[in-house]
């Protein structure tokens, strides 16, 4: 599995560590093992068979939030986050991966379970359309109600009825737990629940992710059209008519890893939170070089301590523009933040967009 890696863990293992200040986790937690160069390092040497798997090791791979922001100062455009997932895969097949991953993995069935009933609560009998809108399982399971406001806002931008398709996860959580075999299992359960659908309008950046970047490089095919949710909303704007009314809000808005880096959609969000608010100021990290909640890769579960810290380096630089609300469009993000007692609000693009049209 690491050999499809050798160029990326080979290049890094020669780097002079350019960059190191990119990583939200060794930035977190000062450990030479936690930069990426440390990381891909430990991947190198276990690719080539120099340096054993040990449980140390082991717990390096999964100290990466997937936040791919290394990528974008790296000259190679390593993709670590990729590498890093590969490497807890084999040490999950060694048996070594840390205790809340193999937890995550064993609640997988149980938790995608719940959401199918949450999602079940949430249907409005439009279960025929040939359009469904995919919230994501920690979108339906802990932010009710901004699903329930995201359907209302559909309701006035969609092109026509849109049902709710919560009743297969995309499997990240698994993969993001070493676990590859379930993650190519997941995705072919929910490629099955989508037969029935033209398009699929994804709202969490992770799903999204999964299902426009991670299925097509494993060769698996999803039926239905995968459309970020953001994307969509923007060109509909004109649809909301006079009936969105600016709050009159200082806003900032927080760049999803997977969403910006991940699938280089900065622009759409933009577009719909300047027809929200008053005034919208950037971070001082944003776009491709914004900095990670701490909220991927499962860091909350293995390391939660580093990813509380990442998130209230995060809300830094919310108070440091003066911000009145910080709004973000993935359910992540916005768990995260959070959870990192903020002094700003923090709210959902498309709940936001709902309260001001409904
Ligand atoms: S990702 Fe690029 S910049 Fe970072 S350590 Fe690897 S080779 Fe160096
Ligand atoms: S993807 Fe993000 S968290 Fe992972 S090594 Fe790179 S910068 Fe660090």
């Amino acid at each position: 599995m690491l050999e499809q890696h050798e160029h990326d863990h080979t290049t890094c293992a020669f780097c002079p560590k350019l960059c190191r200040f990119a990583c939200p986790v060794s930035e977190a937690e000062p450990r030479e093992s936690l930069t990426p160069w440390g990381k891909m390092t430990l991947l190198h040497v276990v690719a080539e068979g120099s340096h054993p798997l040990e449980p140390s090791t082991a717990a390096a791979f999964w100290g990466c939030t997937g936040c791919m922001r290394c990528r974008t100062h790296c000259l190679h455009r390593n993709e670590v986050a990729d590498a890093l997932r590969s490497g807890r895969a084999v040490a999950r097949r060694a048996g070594l991966e840390p205790s809340e991953a193999a937890a995550a993995i064993e609640g997988f069935a149980a938790r995608e379970e719940r959401a199918c009933e949450a999602a079940a609560a949430l249907d409005q009998g439009k279960s025929d359309a040939r359009v469904a809108y995919m919230p994501g399982c920690t979108a339906v399971l802990s932010q009710r109600d901004d699903v329930a406001a995201t359907l209302r806002l559909l309701e006035t931008v969609a092109d026509g009825p849109v049902c709710v398709e919560a009743g297969a996860c995309c499997g990240l959580p698994l993969l993001n737990a070493g676990d590859e075999i379930g993650f190519r299992r997941a995705a072919e359960t929910l490629g099955r629940r989508l037969a029935s659908r033209s398009t699929v309008l994804v709202g969490d950046p992770g799903c999204a992710f999964a299902l426009k970047v991670l299925y097509p490089r494993r060769g698996i095919y999803v039926p239905a059209e995968p459309v970020v949710l953001s994307e969509y909303v923007a060109v509909r704007l004109p649809r909301l008519g006079s009936k969105a009314r600016p709050r009159d809000v200082v806003a900032a808005y927080h760049d999803p890893c997977n969403l910006g880096r991940g699938l280089g959609v900065y622009d759409a969000p933009r577009t719909i939170l300047r027809r929200l608010v008053s005034e919208l100021r950037e971070l001082p990290h944003s776009r491709d070089d914004s900095e990670c909640c701490g909220g991927g890769g499962g860091l909350p579960d293995t390391m939660p301590d580093a990813a509380r810290r990442i998130a209230a380096r995060r809300l830094e630089d919310a108070n440091e523009i003066g911000a009145d609300v910080l709004v973000t469009a993935c359910p992540s993000c916005k768990r995260q933040l959070g959870n990192a007692e903020p002094d700003v609000e923090i709210r959902d693009l498309f709940e936001l967009a709902s309260s001001l049209v409904t």
